[in-house]
């Protein structure tokens, strides 16, 4: 079954095509500029016919989504011969708030609901909608499937998840943590579950820390394959330092810029989610591998930069393992988890109390997936490369089937 996933922005859709049964990639790219009076673009590639760029001005995501089809069938760059042998399309739903605990097939009802979800993620669930509309003019008879960044954290226990704010903020206007990239974490932890078997672990009983680390950063404790906390929550800002947001910080801090800046919500907004984090403490760059850099040359502000962040990860660590009684595996994945030795290191410095011990010269030469690990340790430290893409496929691929069943049977 050939499945495209996309990842709908606001002015940007990110594509891949797979074949479900081998996850072959087929075809992958990225269309941006979307809305844009101009200089739009569309980076394609496929396995077939290579690398190659389409300069096209593309006012909405409709027509972003059939210059992407002419792509996929395009002669010598494409992959198909048309587009009817794509037989379901699976997108990335930023937010599913309470209702949407699993992956569900797109009907009107369903797209009703996210836009109502809207409140919650007024960035991201908004275009995400836009890629779901575009494609159902388009294919109007393919299922499409969303698949929820949300869905994997949904097994969060209440005390978790409550806010200790007033009780009627959450029942009334839903103000509880939810947890983002919840396809990554479940990627990888069903990765790590399985390099944890074959070493005699009972996946039933695992204790692992997920620590996705990008752009966006979080972690999750998951216990026996179900998430028990993770770090971000109503919205993506608390938790880690990240690339350009703060992460956790004292909520009065707010209060307080607002008088001294006279600054209104929006403004505050922007400081904490666009002006903090990496960017904010170096003053230059929200990029890991500038950070790193700038800190190698003695820059005091890149290496405290540095030390925050993985200053925060390791607390994390040491949070969930008691919340968990213990602690058998830590994953890293994202950008910085899968690429930078020097972050990996510095979080699992001093870690023996807990079983986690790093062997620095794995951690230096493997690539994931890899238990990292110092070989006498109890518990592991694995770099596992994450696959958001391949987990919505595979996600979209079992709504489908499961569809399919139910209508024959
Ligand atoms: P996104 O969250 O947007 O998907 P990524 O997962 O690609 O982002 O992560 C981007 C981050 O990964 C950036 O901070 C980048 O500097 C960092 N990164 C990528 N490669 C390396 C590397 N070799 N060393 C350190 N950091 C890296």
């Amino acid at each position: 079954m050939i499945i495209l996933v996309l990842n709908s922005g606001s002015s940007s859709l990110k594509y891949q095509m797979f074949e479900s049964s081998t996850e072959e990639i087929l075809a992958k790219g990225l269309a941006e500029r979307i809305s844009l009076k101009e200089g739009g673009k569309i980076k394609h590639e496929s396995a077939r016919g290579g690398k190659s760029e389409v300069v096209v001005d593309m006012p909405d995501h409709e027509i972003a989504m059939d210059h992407v089809f002419r792509l996929l069938t395009h002669p010598e760059n494409g992959a198909i011969k048309d587009i009817s042998e794509i037989s379901a399309i699976g997108h990335r739903v930023v937010h599913g708030g309470e209702k949407f605990v699993q992956s569900v097939l797109v009907t009107d009802e369903m797209i009703k609901e996210v836009d109502r979800l809207s409140v919650l993620a007024p960035l991201h669930n908004p275009p995400n909608l836009k890629g779901i509309r575009a494609c159902r003019r388009l294919m109007p008879g393919v299922p499409q499937v969303a698949v929820f960044d949300t869905a994997f954290h949904a097994t969060m226990p209440e005390h978790a998840y409550i806010y200790a704010l007033p009780f009627s903020y959450y029942t009334e206007y839903g103000v509880r943590r939810y947890g983002f990239h919840g396809t990554s974490h479940r990627f990888v932890v069903e990765q790590a579950q399985q390099i944890l078997e074959k070493q005699g672990y009972d996946p039933a009983r695992t204790r692992i820390v997920t620590c996705h680390l990008g752009n966006g950063c979080s972690m999750a404790a998951i216990a026996g394959g179900k998430v028990v906390d993770t770090t971000m929550g109503m919205t993506p800002a608390e938790g880690l330092v990240m690339g350009t947001r703060s992460g956790d910080i004292d909520p009065a801090i707010l209060f307080y810029l607002a008088r001294e800046l006279n600054a209104g919500p929006t403004d505050l907004d922007s400081i904490i989610n666009k002006k903090s984090g990496l960017l904010g403490i170096t003053g230059s760059s929200s990029d890991m591998r500038d950070v790193e850099q700038l800190a190698a040359g003695g820059n005091h502000r890149a290496e405290l930069a540095l030390s925050i962040f993985c200053y925060r990860v390791k607390k994390y660590v040491g949070s969930y393992a008691a919340a968990m009684g213990g602690l058998d595996g830590l994953v890293f994945t994202g950008g910085i988890g899968e690429n930078s030795c020097e972050v990996r290191s510095r979080v699992c410095r001093d870690m023996e109390f807990l079983g986690l011990q790093l062997c620095e010269e794995k951690n230096r030469t493997m690539r994931g997936p890899a238990d990292i690990s110092a070989d006498s340790a109890r518990g592991r430290i694995l770099l596992v490369p994450t696959n958001e893409e391949k987990m919505i496929a595979r996600e979209t691929a079992q709504v489908v089937s499961q569809i399919r069943i139910a209508q024959a049977s």
